[in-house]
């Protein structure tokens, strides 16, 4: 009795698939019918554009159709590889084929039937000639897929293999549940659910395919925005300790060297707020390198401390949670809090001393890197957790530490700072579950960065430049991209890349002999790191090589000039992110972009003529998409397949869209939908890959 396939069937039950098959598919994360009918292709062959041998681009890849006009002949190549070559022809050419490695198609050729061959064409001196093109025989009445779907592919699985379980299967795609309701499909002219995965697996134009992705990306993005409202109403129902202003004045605040800009204080203003109320607070402050985002932390810390519950500062690396601890207790000195540093480099004896303060409520603050996630640290009673610079956390390690206040029934309150500046759109796709703060304004008196993008034929002069500037007491950065030569972002195409170490060794040795000088790299031991990042910032060392380790927070405000080789490689979201460690004190400041790429790099003017990260972000994620913008959001939890978020008009579509359905949800034509988001908030709560 035949089987009835079904969505949840495993896909042993599908004809053809074997053991090994089933390891490979279940390797790309497709383990049932349902599974592989959403396993889209990543391209497609569009074989059905059959063309005159004459008409083919040199190179290009083609489908013609011709008649073999020999018998083929079978050969060894001097690389051992078998191969058959014969001659065929259309009415405009003569075309060589030679095949390797598929020997058992040799005995299919006949002489005088007609082929359609798809693949690279290359013109040579007697005709045109193809290596290993796919071949189908022309039958009359038997018309060939004119377009043929590519799918992501691992060791193992070939492609004719997935198209034909694909096949085995697409006629369920009819079962697929509807999830987009008639009116949204209308509206945004989108197809029915089981119409988009047919065109997308068996499209009969590649015209066919585009309104089917279209139709995917944006149920995916309409369905993802879902989910992050969900999670942002999750909180509904949740309390938090409320963290009213105290009775007694007397804040840091007051005592701070300098006045807060107008954006300080209206962040400040906002947080306070939320923080008086008894739900967490889930917020964003969003502001340029420089912008001030640690004293607005410090004031939520405070608030939080002075209310008696404790609270935690989060930061990407060691680095930057040492400065941060210092700042506080420079900032919180006459007031009796008691902060504590949790980082690798602390030894283990002062760890655990740390921890059982924090769990006994005799620690009021801890700043540290994610290692303090990771161990278990408890609490007596958490009160608000920050983290800094958003981008390098996960949803899920948000989630995580805010599970730590759970048994006292509490939720903390939750303040994300981020310095990578979003254009809106994309903000408020990605963090739909954070009420977002930005902070568009630098403290007054900033010297203005000049950057200049330069040649490696100006090097002498740069360093010349460099060694002025350390004459009239400024200090200078010069930030290579890799660690060592053997690391792995192996130089691909031979530009000359400066590795730190072997670059710092040079310059000590060389032009910079007489000047002290500091390196600091990913790899070195923490202890290390931190001890020559306190060189640097004293004044000890004055010219600090780095890999991209300072780009993120480092404050040194005496630093003022920061020379970045290769600077083409690298993204201007991050570029200016590296800029923003100098131009932080009262000296005018330099920054060099090296262009050694041999070709001209029009990007790189961007950062030029623009200090606005908020426009530099824009523009980035034009030329680049938004891949580097969120590591984790758009890679990991939250990793779309099919829509693009640098698709703006597509994106900014169902942002609108998602306000119209959040009022309808609760109808049944919404069900499917609503069923959907839920599930994406359930698997980003498992930690599991959305896909
Ligand atoms: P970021 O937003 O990049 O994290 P920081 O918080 O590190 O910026 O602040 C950068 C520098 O500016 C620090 O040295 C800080 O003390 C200083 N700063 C912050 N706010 C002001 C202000 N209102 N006026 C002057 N300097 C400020
Ligand atoms: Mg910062």
């Amino acid at each position: 009795m035949p089987y009835e396939l079904t969505l949840d069937s495993p896909l042993s039950f599908v004809r053809g698939v074997g053991e090994t098959r089933l390891q490979q598919f279940a390797k790309r994360g497709v383990r049932t019918v349902g599974d592989l009918l959403t396993y889209y292709p990543r391209a497609y062959e569009d074989r059905g554009n059959v063309l005159p041998l004459r008409d083919c681009a040199d190179g290009g890849i083609h489908a013609v159709e011709v008649v073999c006009t020999n018998k083929p002949v079978a050969g060894r190549a001097r690389s051992g590889l078998e191969y058959f070559r014969f001659c065929a022809k259309d009415d405009t050419e003569l075309l060589t084929v030679t095949v390797f490695n598929r020997r058992f198609l040799l005995s299919q050729m006949v002489v005088g039937r007609r082929y359609r061959l798809y693949g690279r064409v290359s013109m040579g001196l007697c005709g045109a000639e193809m290596v290993s093109p796919e071949i189908e025989p022309v039958v009359p009445g038997k018309p060939l897929e004119a377009v043929l779907p590519v799918y992501p592919l691992c060791d193992g699985l070939t492609q004719n293999f997935v198209r034909k379980v694909v096949q085995n299967c697409l006629p369920l795609c009819e079962k697929l549940p509807e999830l987009l309701p008639e009116d949204v499909r209308e509206k945004y002219e989108l197809l029915p659910r089981g119409e988009t995965i047919r065109r997308l697996h068996a499209p009969r134009t590649v015209e066919e395919t585009v309104q089917a992705k279209r139709t995917v990306a944006f149920t995916e993005l309409l369905c993802f925005q879902l989910a992050l409202r969900r999670m942002r109403h999750a909180k509904d129902g949740a309390s938090a300790p409320p963290l009213p202003p105290p009775e007694e004045g007397g804040s840091f605040l007051e005592r701070l060297p300098f006045p807060l800009t107008g954006a300080q204080e209206q962040a400040i203003r906002e947080i306070f707020a939320d923080l008086e109320k008894p739900v967490p607070m889930t917020r964003l402050v969003q502001g340029d390198v420089g912008s001030g985002k640690t004293v607005v932390a410090a004031a939520a810390i405070e608030r939080c401390v002075r209310n008696g519950k404790q609270a935690v500062l989060l930061a990407p690396t060691e680095i930057l949670a040492e400065q941060h601890f210092k700042k506080l207790v420079e900032w919180f000195r006459p007031a009796s809090v008691r902060i504590a540093l949790l980082t690798s480099a602390v030894p283990k004896k002062w760890k655990e001393t740390v921890k059982s303060s924090l769990a006994a409520g005799d620690a009021d603050v801890v700043v540290g890197t994610h290692a303090v996630l990771q161990e278990d640290v408890r609490f007596a009673s958490l009160g608000l957790v920050v983290t800094d610079e958003q981008h390098r956390f996960g949803v899920r390690q948000r989630a995580a530490l805010l599970g730590r206040g759970e048994q006292t029934g509490l939720r903390p309150h939750m303040l994300v700072l981020s310095a990578t500046p979003i254009p809106r759109s994309l903000s408020l796709i990605l963090y739909g579950d954070l009420d977002v703060t930005l902070l568009r304004e630098l403290p007054p008196g900033r010297q203005p960065i000049q950057t200049m993008v330069l040649l490696p034929k100006d090097r002498t002069r740069i360093y010349a430049s460099i060694r002025r500037q350390i004459l009239l007491g400024g200090q200078a950065y010069i930030i290579c991209p890799l660690v060592s030569d053997d690391a792995d972002g192996e130089p691909k195409d031979g530009a000359d890349f400066k590795a730190a170490e072997r670059y710092f060794s040079e310059l000590r040795r060389g032009v910079f002999s007489d000047i002290p000088m500091g390196l600091l790299h990913g790899k070195m031991p923490p202890l290390r790191k931190a001890e020559v990042m306190r060189e640097f910032a004293a004044g000890k060392t004055k010219v600090l090589v780095a890999t991209t380790v300072v780009e993120v927070g480092v404050d040194v405000p005496n630093a003022n000039v920061m020379l970045i080789e290769n600077a083409e490689r690298f993204g201007l979201s991050q570029l200016h992110q590296l800029r923003g460690r100098i131009g932080r004190g009262k000296r005018a400041s330099y920054c060099v972009l090296l262009n050694s790429s041999g070709g001209p790099c029009e990007r790189l003017n961007v950062l030029a003529n623009s200090s606005d990260g908020f426009q530099i972000a824009e523009e980035d994620l034009k030329q680049r998409g938004p891949g580097d913008f969120f590591g984790d959001r758009q890679s990991g939890e939250f990793a779309l397949r099919a829509a693009s978020l640098a698709d703006l008009p597509l994106v900014k579509q169902t942002a609108e869209a998602v306000g119209e359905v959040l009022t309808k949800l609760g109808e049944p034509d919404y069900r499917a939908l609503s069923d959907e988001a839920d599930a994406i908030v359930r698997r980003a709560g498992d930690g599991k890959t959305i896909n």
